[in-house]
């Protein structure tokens, strides 16, 4: 088969139109209440396919598909059953076009995906892969952390500062609750960036291609609700000293640090994830007697 990776080409790897002429065709000018920035780069949407490799076994999920350049990236790669939500109706024919030329592979939600139990979508070994819109992309990744279980792997594309805040290290800028919750549950790797000019229209900075997949063996198993709700606190008012900035737990302060060997003076940004498990612990265990 003619591989034609340009965005202006007239060839394409899977038979289908280019991409260009496809939003040309169906009037698919980006919307930016819908964070639509798109993907036309034949290598790049294969590159992000590969990446979550292998998908034939899997169900794969995919938000936010616009005019389909990952969705057939990930067909072309192997998908046999891929499920995407997509909000923008506008979209729909496109998908639907995509869907007749991989018959049965291809499933399509006219929704948000804010909305669905993306766990109800089939079997395990379930991946999801996505372009995310900016503006939902950190809150869906926080509803799939909370049941990570469910998920073999999560390839997403996000604005380099949040992926960054993914994979960021105690003490420096970046490191946040996102990096605790995420760093707690999975092994978290920037697998390449992505630069603004890839995107139609380009966003205003540079995106990361961020692969998590859950851990093995976690260590301790710890209450996520509690551990969401200590991050939120202490990163809250990030330059606060734990022992103010804890307070909107209502619990006793002082007795908590203590019992988890945190010096009260520290501030959340010097903790390890560690740190935080042990917190955590330590929480649910004065909150239960
Ligand atoms: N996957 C395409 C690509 O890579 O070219 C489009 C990515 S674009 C950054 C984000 C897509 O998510 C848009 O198509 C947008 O309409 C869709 N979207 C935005 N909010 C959504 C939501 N809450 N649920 C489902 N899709 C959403």
């Amino acid at each position: 088969m003619s591989e034609d990776n340009t965005t202006t080409g007239t060839l394409t790897n899977d038979g289908l139109p280019p991409l260009r002429e496809v939003i040309a065709t169906h009037d698919l000018s980006a919307q930016k209440k819908f964070g639509q920035n798109f993907l036309f780069d034949l290598n790049l949407t294969g590159r992000i396919a590969r990446a979550a490799a292998p998908l034939e076994d899997a169900t794969v999920i995919e938000i936010g598909p616009g005019p389909g350049g990952l969705t057939r990236a990930l067909l072309f790669n192997g998908a046999k059953n891929l499920t995407v939500i997509e909000r923008d109706p506008r979209c729909q024919p496109v998908l639907e076009q995509i869907s007749n030329h991989y018959p049965g592979a291809l499933h399509v939600i006219d929704g948000d995906a804010l909305d669905v139990d993306v766990t109800t979508l089939g079997p395990a070994p379930r991946k999801i892969v996505a372009n995310l819109p900016y503006n939902v992309g950190t809150q869906l990744l926080i509803n799939w952390l909370m049941q990570i279980d469910q998920f073999a792997s999560l390839t997403l594309m996000f604005q380099k500062e949040v992926a960054e805040r993914v994979v960021a290290s105690p003490k420096s800028k970046a490191y946040g609750r996102l990096s605790v919750l995420c760093q707690y549950l999975c092994d978290c790797d920037i697998l390449f960036d992505v630069h603004r000019s890839a995107f139609t229209p380009p966003p205003k900075v540079t995106s990361a291609v961020v692969q998590l997949r859950p851990k093995a063996d976690r260590g301790a198993e710890i209450n996520l609700t509690s551990l969401a709700k200590i991050t939120q606190a202490a990163f809250g008012q990030r330059r606060k000293m734990l022992r103010a900035s804890l307070k909107t737990l209502n619990i006793n302060v002082g007795e908590l640090l203590s019992k988890a060997a945190i010096t009260e003076t520290s501030r959340a940004e010097e903790l390890s994830v560690a740190d935080f498990v042990r917190l955590t612990q330590v929480y649910d265990e004065m909150a239960a007697s």
